[in-house]
């Protein structure tokens, strides 16, 4: 099966009350975990690629990747571009095989966030094959490669906007904020409450009521959630066990991720859980095994980590598990 645009992935997932996984990737043991676990779960999976790891791997290089995991797996598979700035950026993927953008023009006007949000998508829906196209309205905090909201300055998504901005952009899919937020560090402590056990951070519930109200002016119309990580704890702690220091870092709880999946959410963005994963796994094989120095070792424990991982968020978060 070739690379899949996420029209028809969309329209079942909505159907069925789940979401589809888009994992950020950026090397080889990355796009390898992800697409071996969602094989063995029998799972639809979107890959994305930021700016920032274009810049890393150079374009080329991941397109190859994740058509060799098409190849490797037979899995209907979407290459996403993420929070591509500009409309060049967005041409250029469409250009080299990307199946699936995301143009971002949410730190803009409403009426430019419009009119570029159009440019692309009539040229993407142009392409033979179609690519589907992604928006954003309103702003999410945190920091993601070259996208930075400091906390306090992000701005819920106004329902009121959204048939409107659909309408006039044609776009397929619509990023919303109702409180992630991009990074491990989604929450200022003073946002949160502590658990006086553990003295975990406890985050701020997700705005439900926005989700509802948007997806009751968009009946049947796909909603994406960004900065979705859940930050579990498990993973902060082996990094902090073997030589790591990530204080206060927190997510959003899988149970409401689980809750958005079953509700107009199609596609959740998860990038920092599997930093993490990779990061708990090299370390503690490193701290385990101080004569190593193969890197198949250390990073074959991370992509091990990220394999579990994925095959966690499919079955237990996502619900896309034997949706094939
Ligand atoms: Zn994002």
């Amino acid at each position: 099966m070739p690379l899949v645009n996420s029209k028809e992935l969309f329209e079942k997932a909505y159907k069925g009350g789940y979401a589809i996984g888009a994992f950020n990737c950026n090397n080889m043991e990355i796009v390898q975990a992800i697409t071996e676990a969602a094989k063995e779960c029998n799972s639809p999976v979107i890959l994305q690629v930021s700016a920032g790891a274009r810049k890393y791997a150079k374009p080329v290089y991941l397109r190859k990747m994740v058509e060799a995991a098409v190849e490797d797996t037979g899995l209907p598979i979407v290459l996403h571009l993420d929070h591509g700035a500009d409309f060049e950026i967005c041409k250029d993927c469409i250009d080299g095989g990307f199946t699936s953008v995301m143009i971002d023009a949410s730190s803009k006007s409403f009426e430019e966030n419009i009119a570029l949000t159009k440019k692309v998508v009539e040229y993407a829906h142009a392409h033979k094959p179609y690519v589907t196209v992604e928006a954003e309205l309103g702003t999410l905090a945190g920091i993601e490669d070259d996208v930075k909201v400091e906390h306090g300055a992000e701005s819920y998504t106004k329902p009121e906007q959204v048939e409107e901005f659909v309408r006039r952009t044609g776009v397929d899919s619509l990023a919303i904020a109702i409180g992630t937020s991009h990074g491990a560090y989604k929450f200022k402590p003073e946002q949160c409450t502590r658990d006086p056990k553990t003295g975990v951070l406890c985050p701020p519930p997700l705005r439900f009521d926005i989700l509802e109200e948007v997806s009751k002016r968009l009946p049947g119309f796909p909603i994406v959630l960004h900065g979705s990580s859940s930050v579990n704890q498990e993973y902060v702690k082996i990094i902090n066990d073997n030589g790591g220091a990530l204080v206060d870092a927190v997510g959003v709880p899988e149970n409401q991720l689980r809750q958005a999946a079953g509700m107009a959410v199609c596609k959740i963005n998860i990038d920092s859980d599997l930093r993490l994963a990779m990061t708990a796994g090299i370390r503690e094989h490193m701290k385990a095994h101080p004569d190593h120095f193969d890197p198949r070792q250390y990073v074959g424990d991370g992509r091990k980590y990220v394999k579990d991982l994925v095959k966690h968020k499919i079955t237990e978060v996502l619900g896309s598990n034997d949706k094939l």
